[in-house]
């Protein structure tokens, strides 16, 4: 008999990403293929982290600083917040998995998340084997925040909230936050992924994890590299807590959980704010015209405060997004997300964007 594994694992999805590049061209036989599936910037990189980066190779046989001192005191500086309320991971994705291992323990405990909202939340709490309860959003696809408190009970521990959301872009206000937080109990913690963060903080509405955490409010705010700074193969996110939970984090954490490339681009992506506002300029300008085309092909896009747009076509997506990718072009279809008729589609570079349209063009044509 071989050693038996935890049902709960049994019975976890692995993750599907978004089909990669070289996979697609090779199976499809394409010599141009353009990624629109996973928010990437499709800008690259900052200059600056590929320059610090090419510095840093010869050393990659010592280990990484396993207190990551030089880029906690680069993001303490940034967003005058203490070094001791920092933490640091392979990704937000690495923070996420570490809530679970931190938080829940007791098969009673509960988690809430929003529906559809980002699917790793899910994994920290079926690793942990506690109950997930899962709170659909409203008929715009807005949170709904009323639902999300009745949900909560003695045995809620955390509270997953994207803001803005993923898939569907949307974000919730600073008002309507600070009420929900208010009525939360004290054995509660809000988890507030701000992995496009850079991309909404131009509206006044748009609340940061930090504002509740300076005023003693149970949340941690989660942020990455990922999205604007263009990091996402590197692997490097971040978080905002409460001393007494930053530390519980470092105690869990692997050892040397951030590569010492990571750290490197770290700080070198955080002193290039010149590339982050052109990223999210040009972002803002091309999710507008990209918004335009969709509904212009008969989809219903949602407003979105994030790097990517989420479409109703009003129909089984599926056909659409194979069609688009018969002509090299990779969205995410809806179905990830519990919802057939929809695709969420990153937004590119201008010339990326203008390829998605044309070849849209052709498959709402060729499908109907
Ligand atoms: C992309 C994304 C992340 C993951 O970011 P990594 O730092 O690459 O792990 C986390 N949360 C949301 C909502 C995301 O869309």
């Amino acid at each position: 008999m071989s050693t038996p594994i935890r049902p709960n694992v049994l019975n976890m999805t692995p993750y599907v990403p978004g089909r990669p590049i070289d996979e697609v061209k090779q199976e499809l036989g394409l010599d141009r293929v353009i990624k629109l599936a996973s928010n990437e910037n499709p800008f690259g990189p900052s200059p600056k982290a590929v320059e610090a980066l090419k510095q840093a190779v010869g050393d990659l046989h010592l280990y990484p600083d396993g207190a990551t001192a030089a880029l906690k005191k680069a993001l303490s500086a940034k967003f005058d917040i203490g070094e001791e309320s920092l933490v640091l991971g392979n990704g937000s994705d690495e923070l996420i998995h570490l809530l679970g291992l931190v938080f829940l323990g007791h098969p009673s405990d509960e988690v809430i998340v929003g529906e559809p909202s980002f699917i790793r939340y899910d994994a920290s709490a079926e690793l942990a084997a506690c109950h997930l309860v899962r709170v659909p959003l409203d008929r715009d696809l807005a949170y709904d925040l009323k639902a999300f408190s009745d949900a909560v009970t003695d045995h809620t521990r955390l509270v997953f909230l994207a803001n803005p959301n993923n898939p569907t872009g949307g974000i919730v206000g600073r008002t309507d936050l600070a009420h929900f937080l208010k009525d939360l109990p004290r054995a509660v913690t809000l988890v507030l992924d701000e992995a496009y963060y850079e991309f909404a903080a131009d509206d006044p509405e748009y609340p940061s994890s930090l504002e509740f955490i300076r005023e003693g409010y149970n949340v941690i705010g989660l942020r990455t590299f990922s999205k604007a700074y263009g990091l996402a193969g590197i692997r490097l996110g971040y978080g905002f807590a409460s001393p007494r939970v930053a530390d519980a984090f470092n105690r869990a954490r692997e050892p040397f959980n951030v590569n010492s490339l990571a750290q490197i681009a770290g700080i070198a992506a955080l002193s290039d704010d010149e590339h982050v506002r052109t990223t999210v300029q040009m972002n803002s300008e091309e999710r507008r015209r990209m918004a335009e085309q969709l509904t212009g092909h008969g989809a219903r896009v949602f407003p979105s405060w994030g790097n990517f747009l989420f479409a109703d076509f009003g129909r089984p997506s599926k056909p659409i997004y194979e069609a688009l990718l018969a002509q090299g072009v990779i969205v995410r279809p809806g179905s990830a997300f519990g919802k057939p008729s929809f695709l969420r589609i990153s937004i590119g570079t201008p010339e990326e964007n203008t390829a998605f349209v044309t070849a849209l063009d052709r498959a709402v044509t060729a499908v109907v």
